[in-house]
């Protein structure tokens, strides 16, 4: 028995005994971190938006495109969730997880229609974001276009180059969208409520980045599982595909950090969103047993206090040798 559909002995409905233990773990992590929008108060961020003195252009300006690019990327996430991976993912306790990351991908998209509606901002501006705003339009783009041939309905997995097309689904929705292009935001709207502004707002940010971290922790679990359990697909040539991948990703989102905030925050440069960014592309390349490529240091170490805070283990920055010894890379 395999995790994905293209082994004919998996039966999706036989949940025990469980196969992949990491997929359950992951599931209940994610029960552990639920929460609603509505649980956090926006009194305070609307006071803060509408008032004249607190916030500045250039700050009014970084939060749009961050609910701009969210707003739909948590759409495009959570469509291809229910759309392609349940598809060939198989395995019963890994569906069990992609029922649970659905459901908290409609809580993001909830987060974002509260954000829009309490601070009264035109929906027709925030959710065309992704097609109007260039930066926000070439992340999209890059996604989708990576993920473009897995959309053929007649796509089935049969053979190794199957699987590697698969895989390149999974690189660009888990590594590159929620991994890579999640995070120069994250690290925006926290670096305001580090500083007091919209919090309320970077609260709800601090609990998508929580389940985010999950989700991509199960992506590359999900990953690494099936370079395991499919020898002859992980070539030199993939590889260095993906590791290329990742590298354009990176060029796009410092593009998209300096477009949302080209002078930074009190104390922040746009330069340090963008080592924020190598560093954590290092960190997604290590958890899929890629060379890292930047080797730079992390400019945001409050980053993973955000995650920490909840109590909860942080996944999103943890190195693959410590991660490998809690044994959740252990498939004997
Ligand atoms: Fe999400
Ligand atoms: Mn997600």
């Amino acid at each position: 028995m395999t995790i994905l559909s293209n082994d004919s002995k998996t039966d999706p409905n036989k949940i025990l005994p469980m196969t992949y233990m990491w997929a359950r773990e992951h599931y209940k992590d994610g029960v552990a971190n639920n929460w609603t929008p509505e649980e956090i108060s926006m009194q305070k961020d609307v006071e803060q938006w509408k008032s004249p003195d607190v916030l500045s252009d250039i700050e009014k300006r970084m939060i749009l495109w961050n609910l701009g690019f969210f707003s739909t990327a948590e759409s495009l996430t959570a469509n291809n969730i229910v759309l392609t991976v349940y598809k060939h993912v198989t395995n019963p306790e890994a569906r069990q997880y992609l029922l649970r990351q659905a459901y908290e991908e409609a809580v993001h998209t909830d987060t974002f229609i509260y954000c829009c509606d309490t601070l009264g901002l035109d929906p027709e501006y925030i959710y065309n974001m992704y097609e109007t705003i260039p930066s926000i339009k070439e992340k999209d783009d890059y996604v989708v276009g990576l993920t473009k041939s897995i959309m053929d309905p007649n796509f089935e997995l049969r053979t190794d180059e199957d699987i590697k097309i698969f895989l390149q689904d999974v690189v660009g929705y888990y590594v590159i969208m929620e991994g890579i292009f999640f995070y120069a935001g994250f690290a925006m709207m926290l670096a305001l409520k580090r500083q007091n502004k919209m919090v309320g707002i970077g609260e709800q940010f601090e609990y998508i980045m929580r389940d985010e971290s999950i989700h991509l922790a199960f992506g590359c679990d999900l990953i690494n599982t099936i370079k395991e359990e499919n020898k002859g697909i992980w070539t030199s040539d993939v590889q260095k595909n993906i590791t290329d991948l990742i590298i354009q990703a990176v060029d796009h989102e410092k593009k998209y950090a300096f477009d949302a905030c080209p002078n930074g925050l009190l104390g922040i440069n746009p330069e340090q969103f963008c080592e924020y960014v190598e560093y954590i592309a290092d960190r997604r390349l290590e958890r899929i047993g890629l060379d890292k490529v930047y080797g730079t240091d992390n400019p945001f170490p409050w980053m993973s206090q955000s995650v920490d805070l909840s109590k909860e283990k942080n996944f999103f920055e943890t190195r693959v040798t410590e991660y490998q010894t809690a044994g959740s890379l252990d498939w004997d």
